[in-house]
């Protein structure tokens, strides 16, 4: 043996058992003899899909799927022997009778069709000409009892002239996730469309291309969707996550809206009149891709997640010189005043109203921006606190508490300057002057248009805010 693979080896042998030390189990008890494994089969015009359920030894034989859901599972069976035998069913569970073995294979058929019909909503099912929009979590039953960190495995198959797509993330033989994430996968589409695959530097969007009218070019999408991405990609330094499904949808209802849990989606609903000026000044779909860069935190939290995509999207599209730093500027201060406190307010955590949700939010946002820059002498700024949190890995695909997520985004910064302002303004109104505000970054707003006076005292910190790549380059 080489002193170099000595050495390898010796590290190696130090890896493992500090892996194991560190759970505090030996390898027999290692979370992957607690995986489940679903085989997904998709049927004829992906009306219906049959799945196949692996459960490991030890698993509940109670099995559950959300009460609304239930009466789209038909034949519920369990593998006994050679045959398959119909599941218990009572108190709104599925039960697998004692007399099976104790790895059980469970199989069930979920009728996509008509839950669509009844539902229409993108994160249960929801058609679309000849695709269904859905989550797997519509159709995934579960065992009762699963630890957050049990693995779990999705297979799927589909007929010919079938396709699938998903923001889960993929893995060896399909895709994988965590039992936490079980509660709400993000998007799939399931049956006819078209899709692209993009590459953002080294992270990939695929794009779902459904069908339906509209008077622009598949290509020209393609393109819109790219340079939105890359916009992003530019603020954060790379693409929020290693990959993404942007479902567009021509004639699409309801609003867009990004899902994460395990991965990371878009669905993005396309008036049938976009033309190629309108989508030029969409703001939404860079405002949903701003909301794949952070963690799924508890929904009283709405607020940051909100105004962070309301801070950030323009300065992304500013940097790739698809909005004017006028305009920029322009609308915080036409918008930030709807995110002052109101009479009654009780802080960013308790109060919320749409205004205090997206635009309270982006106040936070900017004041953070200004403080950290103030702490850094204009070095560091509210863009390399959010890098931090995607370097410390969080992004939608996963769920942080927002105390976790502040202190990852103020290690980055070297302040605790993200924590100690949102301790500031959780329960609190939290006034700000907005108008001493902009005296002091030079920006005031005659009867049309933005004014900067180069010689107020945070001119120079306004003028890093909306520094785009061009001015960079110029330097
Ligand atoms: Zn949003």
């Amino acid at each position: 043996m080489s002193r170099l693979s000595f050495l390898l080896l010796l590290l190696l042998l130090t890896t493992c058992s500090t892996a194991s030390d560190r759970s505090g189990q030996g390898p027999s008890r290692s979370k992957s003899h607690r995986r489940i494994s679903y085989h997904a089969t998709i049927g004829d015009g992906a009306h219906s899909i049959q799945v196949v359920m692996s459960l490991p030894a030890g698993s509940s034989r109670r099995l559950w799927l959300d009460p609304d859901l239930a009466q789209y599972v038909s034949s519920p069976e369990v593998l006994s022997g050679p045959e398959w035998v119909p599941l218990d069913r009572s108190d709104e569970v599925w039960w697998i009778p004692e007399k099976v073995e104790k790895t059980p294979t469970v199989r069930w058929t979920f009728d996509l069709r008509q839950a669509a019909r009844d539902f229409n909503q993108v994160r249960v099912a929801k058609a679309h000409f000849d695709a269904y929009l859905s989550s797997p979590s519509a159709w995934l039953l579960r065992p009762h009892g699963m630890d957050d960190d049990d693995p779990i495995s999705l297979r799927v198959t589909t007929p010919p002239g079938t396709s699938f797509s998903t923001g889960l993330f993929p893995s060896q033989d399909g895709y994988s996730f965590l039992a936490e994430h079980m509660h709400r996968l993000p998007y799939t589409v399931l049956g006819k469309f078209r899709r692209r695959n993009l590459r953002i530097g080294d992270d990939e969007v695929i794009v779902a291309l459904l069908q339906g009218q509209i008077g622009l070019e598949p290509d020209d999408l393609i393109d819109w969707v790219q340079k939105r991405a890359e916009a992003v990609a530019s603020y954060y330094g790379q693409f929020p996550v290693h990959r993404a499904l942007v479902i567009l949808a021509p004639g699409g209802r309801g609003i867009a809206s990004a899902s994460g849990n395990g991965g990371a989606a878009v669905y993005f609903p396309l008036s049938s009149r976009a033309t190629r000026n309108k989508l030029e000044r969409d703001w939404v779909l860079v405002h949903e891709m701003v909301h794949l860069a952070f963690p799924q935190v508890p929904s009283l939290h709405n607020w940051i997640d909100e105004g962070l995509a309301t801070y950030v999207e323009p300065l992304a599209r500013h940097r790739l010189g698809l909005m004017a730093e006028t305009k920029v500027w322009g609308d915080l201060v036409d918008g930030l005043p709807q995110g002052l406190p109101k009479q009654g307010d009780q802080g960013l955590d308790r109060t919320h109203t749409w205004g205090r949700t997206y635009w309270g939010g982006a106040l936070y946002c900017l004041l953070a921006e200004l403080e950290i820059r103030r702490k850094t002498r204009n070095q560091k700024g509210l863009m390399d606190a959010l890098r931090g949190i995607l370097a410390a890995g969080g992004n939608i695909s996963q769920a942080w508490s927002l105390e976790r997520t502040l202190t990852a985004a103020d290690q980055a910064i070297g302040h605790p300057v993200m924590t100690e302002l949102y301790t500031a303004m959780k329960h609190d109104p939290y006034p700000v002057d907005l108008d001493g505000l902009w005296s002091d970054l030079g920006i005031s707003k005659p009867r049309s248009g933005i004014v900067f006076n180069p010689s107020a005292p945070l001119a120079g910190i306004r003028q890093s805010i909306t520094e785009n790549l061009s001015d960079k380059e110029a330097r």
